[in-house]
């Protein structure tokens, strides 16, 4: 833990008393590193190792931006397995609790198309998924990305290694040019700087050693 607390932030007040009740006292090293960077809407590359709480690193920034009135993908967030978009749906929710009505949208493969269809038909906020379902929605036109301001590459090293270069790419070309891209990786091999250089613009690089 950094023992800096959330309120050093510049958030909503709403937001804080939420980070209370969730008992985040104060900010994990790589949140404490990387909110301050990701909160001006810079680009950033985040390295921590799981459980370092990385979660809020980009879901804080995708909430303190959300429009709650407009109900179209605003975050868009890629994860390299089914669990690991479940968990980062569950902590975002856990971190919207403040704001009515948000709705977290968790696109998979392995499961039914239809009812993701169907929520979607309802309108999302925040979309988290793996890339080739992602993918296939953007394909049948079931999902639209032009509204998009915050995108997540979240465990970059683990997508990379499972071949979702090529569907990240396609994926990125439907989200305007103009947006904030955050990537996150435990490693940092040599691909994930042209990995980088494909999606980001200037990104600051933050780096937590230890896993807290
Ligand atoms: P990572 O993605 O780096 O593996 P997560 O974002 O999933 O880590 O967070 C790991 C756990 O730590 C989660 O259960 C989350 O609720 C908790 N957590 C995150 N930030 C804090 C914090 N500042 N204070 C206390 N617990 C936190
Ligand atoms: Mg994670």
């Amino acid at each position: 833990m950094s023992n800096q607390a959330f309120s050093s932030l510049d958030l909503p007040q709403k937001l804080l008393s939420n980070l209370d009740q969730l008992g985040y006292k104060t900010m994990t090293d790589i949140q404490a590193l990387s909110l301050p960077v990701t909160l001006e809407g810079k680009d950033l590359i985040g390295k921590a190792k799981t459980g370092s709480g990385k979660t809020a690193s980009f879901g804080i920034p995708i909430l303190t931006k959300l429009n709650p009135k407009f109900f179209g993908a605003q975050g868009l967030v890629l994860c390299p397995t089914r669990e690991l978009a479940t968990q980062v749906a569950t902590e975002i929710r856990k971190l919207a609790r403040y704001l009515s009505n948000i709705k977290v949208v968790t696109l998979c493969g392995g499961q039914p198309i239809g009812p993701q269809i169907g929520s979607l038909e309802h309108g999302a906020h925040i979309v988290v998924g793996t890339p080739g379902r992602i993918k296939d929605h953007l394909r049948k036109g079931t999902l639209q990305l032009e509204g998009v301001e915050t995108f997540v590459l979240d465990e970059a090293d683990r997508m990379l290694d499972m071949g979702f270069f090529d569907d990240i790419n396609y994926i990125a070309d439907f989200t305007p040019r103009k947006k904030q891209t955050l990537l996150f990786s435990a490693t940092f091999p040599t691909d994930i700087e042209t990995f980088s250089k494909n999606f980001q613009y200037k990104p600051v690089a933050v780096e937590v050693e230890s896993s807290h």
